[in-house]
């Protein structure tokens, strides 16, 4: 196989296509100039390059320019004697949008998925039978249902809200960019699709749920399958016991879901509030914060997360958001001041006083067993985090979007400020990439591409408040890396762009017997901060940028994930309004 870092194209584009209406980013390699010509091969404009620069995440020397105004149509990119095609429409992002949400049926688990929706990429009903409890194995329950998590088939709760929040957000905020037309079971029935599919997880989720209101914090075998078709893995699942954070996460997104689906299934959502509300409760009765780990003999994803104030914040508001109960209110507004100000400590008047002062106590003991996995020392809620382990941008979506006034003066205009001040420094490292990619050479870790997203969103995020034009473009030229303008000259969505992942870290790619991958994931991307041996051997001193493999077993640089999904969903759902 090709080494993915060594293209050799000194020109660099979005492959999906670019918006007749938004700036149209190429990075260039070359000191000649970039020709356009249509598709007779004339000449429409010339590109000079003005001197490329050096950026360091990829140690390549670069320049970006923007094509300008381009009408509609196919083009040709010309530069020294490599050409590359290049799409321009008015309506440039339902395929990015479509496809993605369409990869989380692909990863639908406990039921079959038939050619007339899946087409090649079908499957038989896969983990059909009941699992057993890991704490008592002689007791068992059908939880059927859920999506895969990423390349394994282990289904866990955080990771699923968080997923299901982008998605209803970007349909509560952008309906418009969310297409209709997705083929998938439920298609025509009345609901749109983006809504359709989410509901798949969140009645997973729901099924998730103890009589006692906690939510159990994954389903999984003891150990990951090798790389066999879904419907082949039938080694025995558990169910493992409840987390205060996926309880945490699930009391958000039940909440949240109780005012997505309204208009379309008021009992669905008076369901979706019960349990919320249930679960709420149960965090409030069972303080005894421990950060998830895996028990012995089990050697799934663990998920851990050592701090629950951000999952608290986020759960208040949003059953403040479904309910206007105060209550919820003002224990948002406690949780938001103690996590600007960790220094001072929880107030004494929080409900959750007992399980911040545990919180801090497990997060000692953390760093005291793992001195070098340990996140580093607490320093308040971090609102340009959107992924499983750090929710708090989350909970902004709903201060700032859902409640706005209602808010009030901490949790509107205070922690707008906030954002805004997030959105303005994580600019700042778009203009100091060559690649306009908001990353620094640090931050190219393990599922580098979250970073890349929840950088887009602050910035999305900071526009839609703002108004800045610099902030919308900051968010764009995130799109355009993940889908091709980058140190690599790939796309990573799969199935998308001329150049774009083929070997995704994805067990049904990897066992089907396609060539081609199961279309619609977007992959991790460069990793060369926590990185298998074996990549380093490989990959020696390459720089962060292209720390990268194109290969099956290259989990740490090339799994796919739906929360990684997600917040791409999120992105292209707002630029497909336009
Ligand atoms: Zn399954």
């Amino acid at each position: 196989m090709a080494n993915q870092a060594f293209s050799g194209s000194p020109i660099r584009t979005n492959q999906n296509g670019y918006s007749t209406k938004l700036p149209k980013y190429i990075a260039v390699l070359s000191g000649s100039p970039v020709f356009l010509l249509d598709k007779d091969g004339n000449k429409i404009k010339e590109y000079a390059c003005p001197g490329l620069e050096f950026d360091e995440a990829s140690g390549d020397n670069v320049y970006v320019t923007d094509l300008g105004d381009i009408p509609s149509g196919t083009y040709t990119l010309k530069c020294d004697d490599y050409e590359t095609e290049i799409k321009v429409s008015d309506k440039a992002f339902p395929a990015l949008v479509n496809s993605l949400i369409k990869g989380l049926y692909y990863q639908r688990c406990g039921c079959e998925l038939e050619s007339r929706h899946a087409g090649i990429f079908t499957h038989k009903a896969c983990h059909t039978a009941p699992a057993f409890y890991w704490e008592d194995k002689t007791r068992s329950k059908l939880i059927r249902g859920g999506w895969h998590d990423a390349g394994d088939y282990g289904k866990y709760v955080s990771p699923g809200a968080v997923t299901v929040a982008h998605m209803l957000y970007a349909y509560l905020l952008f309906a418009d960019g969310c297409s209709d037309d997705l083929n998938i079971p439920e298609t025509g029935n009345g609901t749109p699709d983006i809504l359709n599919e989410a509901r798949y997880e969140l009645e997973w989720i729901l099924k998730m749920q103890r009589e006692d209101g906690a939510f159990c914090h994954k389903i999984t075998k003891d150990h990951f399958a090798p790389f066999i078709m879904p419907e082949d893995d039938t080694d025995p699942e558990y169910i493992v016991p409840p987390s205060h954070t996926a309880t945490a996460d699930a009391v958000a997104v039940l909440a949240l879901a109780s005012r997505a689906y309204k208009d379309f299934d008021p009992g669905f959502a008076g369901c979706a509030l019960s349990a919320s509300l249930k679960g709420y409760n149960w965090l409030v009765a069972n303080q005894g914060f421990i950060p998830y780990m895996n028990p012995k003999g089990l050697n799934t994803g663990p998920y851990s997360d050592t701090r629950v104030i951000d999952e608290l914040f986020w759960a208040c508001c949003e059953l403040y958001a479904a309910t206007e109960d105060e209550t919820f209110k003002s224990e948002a507004e406690r949780l938001y001041t103690y996590g600007r100000n960790v220094k001072e400590g929880p107030s004494p008047d929080s409900i959750f006083k007992e399980m911040l002062i545990k919180e801090n106590e497990a997060d000692a003991e953390f760093k005291r067993k793992f001195p070098f996995w340990h996140p580093g020392d607490f320093t308040g809620l971090n609102f340009a985090e959107f992924g499983w382990s750090n929710v708090a941008g989350l909970g902004a979506l709903c201060c700032l979007f859902s409640l706005k006034e209602k808010a009030g003066k901490l949790l509107y205009d205070d922690l707008k400020e906030v954002v805004l001040k997030l959105g303005k420094d994580i600019y700042s490292r778009v203009i100091s990439s060559k690649y306009k990619t908001a990353l620094r050479p640090q931050d190219y870790v393990w599922g580098s591409i979250l970073c890349v997203m929840n950088n887009a969103m602050t910035m999305l995020v900071s526009f839609l408040l703002s108004g800045s034009e610099d902030m919308r473009d900051g968010a764009l030229c995130q799109l355009d890396y993940s889908l091709g303008l980058n140190a690599l000259d790939l796309s990573f969505v799969t199935g998308l762009g001329h150049r774009s992942v083929q070997n995704p870290h994805h067990r049904p790619s990897g066992a089907d017997g396609i060539d081609a991958p199961v279309p619609g994931f977007i992959v991790g991307g460069p990793n060369k901060q926590w990185t298998y041996p074996e990549t380093k051997e490989r990959l020696g001193d390459t720089p962060a940028a292209k720390y990268y493999l194109d290969e099956t077993p290259s989990a740490d640089t090339n799994e796919v994930a739906i929360y990684w999904n997600s917040p791409v969903i999120f992105v292209a759902a707002y630029f497909n309004t336009l």
